[in-house]
């Protein structure tokens, strides 16, 4: 029996174990750093499967990681549980119906990255322990992808150290190695203080707090000219001082991401809009006070893991949709508005030519697999993922759990995350990366090839962009 043959047996014997681990985090779906019942749903699923359990990483109750076996190499797996505020929907339903009106849904996907992560870490362990080879494989519990950067409050701890190789996917509509960088991002929080007055008999008196949040803003958006026109600064109002105009409003907090593609850029950018807060308090005698909430750097692709990862991709084909699967997905393209159909295509464009992916497009799953490309591009987002990048090889993947169109962080995410789509989806993203596991089990001079990769790549060096005195809040 090959290896490949092997790990499609191991993963295949406990489909049914991760898929239900998959659905029983998507039924308890928590936002980032609070996630208890799902840490405690997979840290059980982990101890069932023989890992040793350790919680309470850097300090975060919800972040956890599961060890087996011995010495080098220590081939780690990164999973992920965190929901989405105002996703909450009805499993495989394709109409919008929330279970909770207003509450969390897995509209990311994250139960089936956390499940399909754990079954490939399950599925090396099984294979070392028939085979008998010497290793460690980790999986770490990294919470609050979403808004609150886990895994780069993790690396700062040094959660990471001594880990050689890190493996990790993202559900998806295709089937491909991520072979591009992510937005580095900075999340500060901008409060301003005033002074209340009546807003109509004494205006004089008052300072207002709101007003200085909105000429911070038409600051920042001058700014915008003058900055790389790759970097990306949007805001969101936290608190506008109260709903009455004849109260001048004593507070108000606006919330920004400042992204660009590197995090010295942002870093660069960053004291620029402090300036701009800065100034609005000084226009109009208030009170500012920063607070950065969290941060994340760019995401940097390992070749050598990365192409490792897509070998792996190619040997095991190909995902072979079930019937069920196919008829699912005809009922759910239903849901799908003609932009986020074109938007499907724009996916496809990346894999194949435009004419071509506008016809692939209704075939509503793709089950193809399309070979690993480094390109010089950022996608227009961050992931904390980053972070792990920076100081293990790393490489992640995108299976097919949904199909093509599917739009980002929307309900029909949430509906199709818990089917018999997203399990057939995170049972082959598990078989590829336990395969890339392998393959650097049996290559051990590949794990020196990718972390040569990684030291050319920072010069060995990795500055945490989250100062040393923030805490992790939800
Ligand atoms: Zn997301
Ligand atoms: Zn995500």
């Amino acid at each position: 029996m090959t290896s490949k043959e092997q790990i499609i047996r191991l993963v295949d014997g406990k489909k049914d174990f991760f898929s239900k681990v998959s659905d029983d985090v998507w039924s308890t779906p928590e936002l980032g750093f609070l996630e208890f019942k799902s840490a405690r749903t997979l840290m059980n699923a982990l101890k069932e499967q023989g890992f040793e359990v350790e919680n309470n990483l850097a300090g975060i109750e919800t972040a956890f990681k599961g060890t087996w076996g011995t010495g080098k190499p220590v081939i780690s797996f990164l999973g992920e549980f965190d929901a989405l505020p105002s996703l909450s929907q009805q499993a495989s339903c394709n109409v919008k119906a929330p279970v909770e009106e207003g509450g969390n849904g897995h509209g990311c996907g994250h139960c089936n990255l956390g499940a399909g992560s754990m079954a490939a870490a399950t599925a090396l362990k099984n294979y070392m322990e028939e085979n008998n080879l010497p290793g460690t494989v980790v999986y770490f519990g990294c919470p609050a992808e979403e808004s609150g950067c886990g895994k780069t409050f993790m690396a700062r701890e040094g959660v990471f150290d001594g880990v050689d190789i890190a493996i990790t996917w993202h559900p998806g509509s295709t089937n491909n190695v991520w072979g591009v960088s992510t937005l580095a991002n900075i999340i500060v929080l901008f409060h301003f203080k005033g002074v209340t007055s009546h807003a109509a008999a004494s205006p004089h008196l008052g300072r207002s707090a709101l007003d200085a949040a909105e000429l911070m803003n038409v600051g920042v958006n001058f700014l915008r000219e003058h900055v790389i026109p790759e970097a990306r600064m949007h805001y969101a109002f936290q608190d506008v001082g109260g709903g009455a105009p004849n109260v001048v409003q004593d507070r108000a907090t606006v919330l920004y991401y400042i992204r660009a593609p590197k995090t010295e850029q942002v870093m660069e950018i960053y004291p620029r809009v402090v300036k701009c807060a800065e100034g609005a308090a000084h226009m109009t005698e208030t009170q500012l006070t920063v607070e950065i909430k969290t941060a994340l750097s760019d995401y940097i692709p390992n070749d050598v893991v990365s192409k490792t990862m897509s070998d792996a991709m190619v040997e095991i084909g190909p995902i072979e949709f079930s019937d069920e699967a196919k008829a699912f997905a005809e009922e759910m393209y239903k849901s799908l508005s003609e932009s986020d159909i074109k938007s499907g295509i724009g996916t496809l464009m990346s894999h194949m030519p435009a004419e071509v992916a506008a016809q692939r497009v209704h075939e509503k799953l793709i089950p193809d697999v399309f070979p690993y490309k480094r390109l010089p591009v950022h996608m227009p987002g961050s992931t904390d993922v980053g972070d792990v990048s920076y100081v293990v090889p790393t490489a992640q993947l995108s299976a097919a759990t949904a199909i093509i169109g599917t739009p980002g962080h929307s309900w029909q995410q949430t509906a199709q995350a818990n089917s018999v789509l997203a399990h057939e989806g995170l049972t082959y993203a598990a078989k590829v990366m336990a395969l890339t596991g392998v393959k650097f089990l049996e290559n051990p001079e590949l794990v020196e090839k990718a972390q040569a990769e990684l030291k050319a790549a920072t010069g060995g060096i990795y500055n945490c962009p989250i100062p040393k005195d923030v805490k992790p809040q939800p």
